[in-house]
């Protein structure tokens, strides 16, 4: 098989099978094939798009270009939650402890910030001492032991991934529907889960700025995770505000402990719960729910019932403290320093504090989330390129969401910094990302769609668009 015949298909128009895949990505991860023809190949597709199924196999092909984590010692369900990332988003904080509280194993392998999106890894270095570099018996084995792990990807899954995306990134092929979800999924694959949620974020702070877009990605990654035999569902959720009230690492950490005390932010907390019971209805196919067993009940109550179960579980495990004990154990079980969970100055703490005040008296109808994710960089907490040092303490505390009342003077946010000249820039930034009107706006809702499975794959023949995204 000769990789032009395969360039040249697919410029066609034409759909790869299986083997037609192995061959350009095996060969490409093997260093037999070079690097301008897979450049062609990148962009056929991004104009051509792909079949669910072809996107589906292309997937299995990336997942197997390395190691797979074999979960099937921990003897059950395991969950994993994935978001494309935004700004102030310390869901995985919250959900996570949630869906082990309830007894289901719940695994992440997650990522650094990177330009505007904060990484979990990151987030969780505000506990001195924490391991996040666990090895793949290390990660199984607190699996196993404590039901909840996060650690960086210390092992090289989808390593064909990797080396495609530094292609893409460089060829102008990085927008392509089907080649981001592939790219999402095949680690997710080879994480191992056989539960994953997937959080879609659209709106100004996301990859994805455009609902119809995330709708088409969530959309296509679902598909790819049922093709694969995984349980899947997946929300697309705004991120034209940041989410909750905290932006910078370790205030983000305050807030997800907050949260889990039961007295965070109520959209966040509603956030979290909803998401953790989506995740723990989904995995609870291992012990069938009281409505699923119930032969009286027609399959639309017993779905109702199971969700309103899982539902109840989650609530119990936030009111009762048990999500709070369980992320405890976790960080406990990776080397981390506890005692923030009793004292939040425990966590990196910025030197100055100053707040900014509202010019004008009225509602909050702008809180733009890629200009207060810029202003956290300027603050220090982001990082521009792989590898740059970020500072854990700095960020921003909003005080008003959007459809919130202000009066005039009142602090809108309050921002955290350890330099008086970033601290004068960031200010004036924040400010210009911030609009307040006079007549009452709408707040604004943070799961916009829903896409709760059993969901079948997409139909076989609609293609996943050419269209860049
Ligand atoms: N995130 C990924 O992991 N891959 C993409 O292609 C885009 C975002």
């Amino acid at each position: 098989m000769r990789i032009v015949d395969l360039i040249e298909k697919k410029r066609e128009g034409g759909a790869h099978s299986r083997e037609e895949l192995q061959t350009l990505v095996g060969g490409y991860v093997r260093g037999e094939v070079p690097d301008y023809q897979v450049a062609a190949w990148l962009m056929t597709v991004c104009w051509r798009g792909m079949l669910p199924e072809e996107a589906a196999t292309l997937t299995q092909v990336m997942a197997a270009s390395g190691s797979q984590l074999d979960l099937s010692p921990i003897g059950r369900s395991v969950a994993d939650k994935h978001s494309t990332g935004g700004v102030g988003d310390k869901t995985s904080l919250v959900v996570m402890p949630l869906v082990a509280a309830c007894g289901v194993p719940v695994a992440k392998m997650s990522g650094r910030g990177l330009g505007f999106t904060g990484g979990t890894i990151d987030k969780l270095e505000s506990f001195p001492g924490i391991r996040v570099d666990l090895d793949a018996s290390a990660f199984v084995r607190q699996l196993g032991e404590v039901g909840m792990v996060i650690t960086g990807q210390s092992v090289d899954l989808a390593p064909a991934d990797g080396k495609l995306y530094a292609l893409r990134d460089v060829t102008g092929t990085v927008p392509s529907l089907p080649l981001i979800a592939s790219s999402i999924m095949s680690k997710k694959l080879a994480a191992g889960a056989n539960v994953v949620l997937l959080d879609v974020k659209t709106g100004s702070g996301a990859f994805m700025r455009d609902r119809d877009s995330a709708r088409e990605l969530a959309q296509a990654m679902v598909g790819i995770g049922v093709a694969a035999g995984r349980r899947m569902a997946a929300v697309v959720s705004d991120m034209s505000q940041p989410l909750g009230r905290a932006v910078g690492n370790a205030l983000e950490v305050a807030e997800a402990l907050d949260t889990l005390e039961g007295h965070g932010p109520p959209e966040l907390t509603e956030f979290a719960v909803e998401l953790a019971s989506i995740i723990v209805e989904l995995a609870s196919d291992d012990a069938p729910t009281a409505g699923a067993e119930d032969p009286r009940l027609a399959p639309a109550q017993a779905e109702q019932s199971g969700a309103a179960s899982a539902r109840g579980r989650v609530a119990e495990a936030l009111r009762s403290g048990a999500a709070l004990r369980a992320f405890r154990r976790m960080i406990e079980a990776q080397g981390g320093n506890p005692a923030a969970f009793d004292d939040r100055s425990r966590l990196p703490t910025a030197r100055l504090r100053r707040p900014l005040l509202a010019e004008t008296g009225g509602y909050v109808a702008r809180l733009d989330a890629l200009t207060i994710a810029r202003a956290g960089i300027l603050l220090g907490g982001g990082r521009e390129r792989k590898g740059d040092p970020i500072d854990l303490s700095v960020g921003i505390v909003l005080l008003a969401k959007v459809g919130e009342q202000v009066q005039p003077g009142e602090p809108i946010a309050v921002l955290h910094a350890n330099d008086e000249q970033r601290l004068a820039q960031a200010e004036g930034l924040l400010r210009s990302g911030l609009e307040i009107v006079a007549t009452p706006v709408q707040p604004l809702p943070i799961i916009l769609e829903r896409l709760l499975t059993p969901a079948a794959p997409p139909p076989a023949r609609a293609p996943l668009s050419g269209k860049r995204v």
